[in-house]
């Protein structure tokens, strides 16, 4: 008999992909941990200046960064939408007045963040694929 329905659990994150995304979020190689992730402000060193792991592999390697930041972006803009006519009663033009800058701010704000996070994807995906220039420390 086929059985159509399963219960979906997320996957936990285990060790090393808790420990690599601790290391991301504070800007620092997901493998050793140690050499800085970003040479400037959203600008994404080629390697680790540590342990040489190669951060920026291909062109476009990047743009699943780019589509994290969209998603998360467009999430906050409708969030910010939906307070502003919820909790206020603003017209159009002072909402948004005040709810652009909110949500350009915000954008700004979490790109070295998806950048970081998306580095810690890839790697980790180099790593349960036993790519021989991933190995965790
Ligand atoms: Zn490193």
């Amino acid at each position: 008999m086929l059985h159509l329905r399963r219960t979906w659990t997320a996957p936990k994150l285990g060790g090393l992909q808790r420990v690599c995304l601790g290391r991301v979020i504070e800007h620092r190689c997901p493998q050793c941990g140690r050499g800085a992730l970003f040479e400037r402000w959203a600008k994404l060193r080629e390697r680790c200046d540590h342990c040489g792991l190669v951060y920026r592999r291909e062109p476009g390697a990047e743009l699943g960064a780019m589509y994290l930041s969209a998603t998360v972006s467009q999430l906050f803009a409708a969030a910010v939408f939906v307070a502003l006519c919820l909790f206020t009663d603003w017209g159009t033009w002072l909402g948004l007045g005040v709810g652009t800058p909110v949500v350009v701010a915000f954008c700004y704000a979490f790109l070295p963040l998806s950048m970081a996070l998306w580095t810690a994807v890839e790697y980790l995906t180099d790593v349960a694929n036993a790519e021989w220039w991933a190995r965790p420390r």
